[in-house]
């Protein structure tokens, strides 16, 4: 089976209990399989919470990068997340195409999946802390600071209408707010490890055609200027000022991520002190900081702060404007009450909004591609045709 590992792992928190169900190729290997699959899965399993990658997740079709959350909302309709960075492929390479997650945990704790193992991890006391030091404990505890984290803060401990999950630290991929899908069964985080291997049908032919795919690209969309290619906000001086370096996301050649370092000099390389600044990618939180008028540097601390409780940065700004410059962990939890929900669909730079319609979106995510890259370049599958078909062995 190519780029699949033919199985989905079926946890229940409730018990601990974890079984296999094995994925015949039919069922994976369609343009909307992911999507459906994940919203089947949930369904069979009491409306799970679902992680998943995309067909074509971890392949060399530029940015296919992209995993997914799914979970039902309470209408029963699927809510979806990307999961970006390097979170997707790993998920993909820790030995499953999806982790359905059913049932509450009677306490507090993480699951830990690695080398096509799951896990429920009991840690109560992960309830006392916020998203980075959830991510820095489990790195620490399994011993590997590439482990991948998808955790949720204070507010999705909460429940809270305004929370948001947080992808390695960062915030910008939850734009429907999983972070409660979390709360709900005490599930502080989830962290993969991929150290797997995908096999690929021709991997002469997809190498060769995903590198002239990706020249004709960087012909099309130019010299890469981090988030100033995708934000003109991020164009400012204020933000140029803190600019540290351009990270990409896995197989992405025109990148959006920026990082910024606002606690130590953003003209030093090496990182002097351990909490020096902010990955930005979330682009309708920092658009609507610099609209209340808050430079780089305060909105970059408001996004570290908000990141850490897991709430929306747009939720915050829209109650509290400029009031929530210096704003910590603390403080935002006792104005938790004045944060509200968010409509991000729609919003400019946002994942959601990225290509031209719902449908676009669900096929970028189905098939494992970033939409905001794949909305920027143009969303034309067909012009992916060779590479695709080396991949996986047959056209879509
Ligand atoms: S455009 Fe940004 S989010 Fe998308 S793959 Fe590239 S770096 Fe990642």
């Amino acid at each position: 089976m190519y780029l699949r590992n033919g199985r989905a792992a079926i946890i229940d928190l409730s018990t601990g209990d974890l079984r296999e169900r094995e994925l015949t190729e039919d069922a994976l290997s369609g343009e909307m399989s992911s999507l459906e699959l994940s919203s089947s899965l949930s369904a069979e399993n009491g409306g799970a919470l679902v992680l998943g990658s995309g067909l074509l997740t971890g392949s060399l079709v530029p940015a296919a990068c992209a995993g997914m959350i799914f979970s039902p909302d309470e209408d029963g309709e699927g809510m979806v997340s990307p999961i970006m960075g390097m979170a997707g492929v790993e998920l993909k390479l820790s030995g499953f195409d999806f982790i359905v997650i059913k049932g509450e945990s009677p306490e507090a704790g993480y699951l830990w999946v690695r080398d096509g193992i799951a896990e429920f991890v009991p840690l109560p006391e992960m309830l006392e802390m916020d998203s980075w030091a959830r991510t820095d404990r489990i790195r620490v505890d399994q011993g590997d600071r590439r482990i991948q984290v998808i955790a949720s803060g204070p507010f999705g401990d909460g429940k809270h209408i305004s929370s948001r999950l947080v992808t390695n630290h960062w915030l910008g991929e939850d734009e429907v707010g999983l972070a409660s899908a979390f709360g709900k069964r005490r599930l502080c985080a989830v962290a993969f490890r991929g150290m797997g291997e995908l096999e690929v049908a021709d991997p002469e032919a997809h190498f060769a055609s995903s590198v002239n795919l990706q020249k004709d690209h960087i012909m099309k969309l130019g010299a890469s200027e981090g988030l100033a290619s995708y934000f003109g906000g991020a164009d400012a001086d204020h933000f140029k000022e803190i600019r540290h370096r351009v990270i990409g996301c896995f197989g992405c050649p025109h990148p959006c991520r920026s990082y910024a370092k606002v606690n130590e000099d953003p003209g030093k390389m090496s990182m002097g002190v351990s909490e020096p600044g902010y990955l930005h990618y979330d682009i309708p939180s920092l658009k609507a900081a610099f609209d209340a008028g808050i430079d780089s540097v305060d909105a970059t601390r408001i996004m570290m702060a908000c990141s850490k409780a897991g709430v929306d940065p747009i939720s915050v700004l829209s109650a509290l404007g400029k009031d929530a410059i210096g704003m910590d962990l603390a403080e935002l939890i006792s104005k938790s009450s004045l944060f509200g929900a968010m409509d991000r669909s729609r919003l400019q730079g946002s994942f959601t909004g990225a290509v031209s319609d719902s449908k676009s979106y669900s096929r970028c995510i189905s098939l494992g591609l970033c939409p905001r890259y794949w909305g920027k370049v143009g969303f034309d599958i067909s012009s992916a045709s060779l590479s695709i078909e080396s991949a996986i062995g047959k056209l879509l």
